[in-house]
């Protein structure tokens, strides 16, 4: 069994298409193991992107993170990194493949809807940034 961290970007809730994203997540059998609601300020956006510091677009990456609340969520089940992120598309959404959520709901290369953790220890860093152990069903 595995988790990963799924984020539902600012421009989904003011647009006020979350539940749209939480559907699909479900519709494609996907467990959500936890699930909240947070407004980041920049320098917490910029402190769970860290691994972007330093390239061309992190000033404008970690300004829009912070720019309105995002929606996290721990996802969990086998292989689940991987299926997420094939379900999310690829980070432009104009080469996203049909039917996935970049693809169906991405503005542009930055504000593409959707994040998911890339492999296991990103996974393990991105699910404690926003939550306890307390706060996961099965403490898993
Ligand atoms: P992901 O794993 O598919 O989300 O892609 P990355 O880890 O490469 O990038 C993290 C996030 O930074 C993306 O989801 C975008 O929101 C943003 N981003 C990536 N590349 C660019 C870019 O070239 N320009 C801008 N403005 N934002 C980008």
């Amino acid at each position: 069994m595995q988790s990963t961290l799924a984020i539902i970007k600012p421009e989904i809730l003011k647009k006020g298409l979350s539940g749209k994203i939480i559907s699909i997540i479900e519709e494609h059998g996907f467990r959500i193991s936890a699930m909240k609601m947070v407004h980041l300020t920049k320098d917490q956006a910029g402190r769970f992107y860290h691994v972007h510091r330093g390239k061309f677009f992190f000033e404008e990456l970690t300004q829009y993170m912070s720019s309105g609340p995002i929606i996290v969520m721990v996802l969990s089940g086998d292989n689940v990194i991987e299926r997420w992120r094939s379900l999310m598309g690829a980070t432009d959404p104009s080469k996203a493949k049909e039917g996935t959520i970049r693809k169906l709901y991405g503005t542009d290369i930055q504000r593409n809807a959707v994040h998911g953790s890339d492999a296991p220890e990103t996974a393990a860093f991105e699910i404690s940034f926003f939550f306890s152990k307390m706060e996961i069903e099965n403490g898993s």
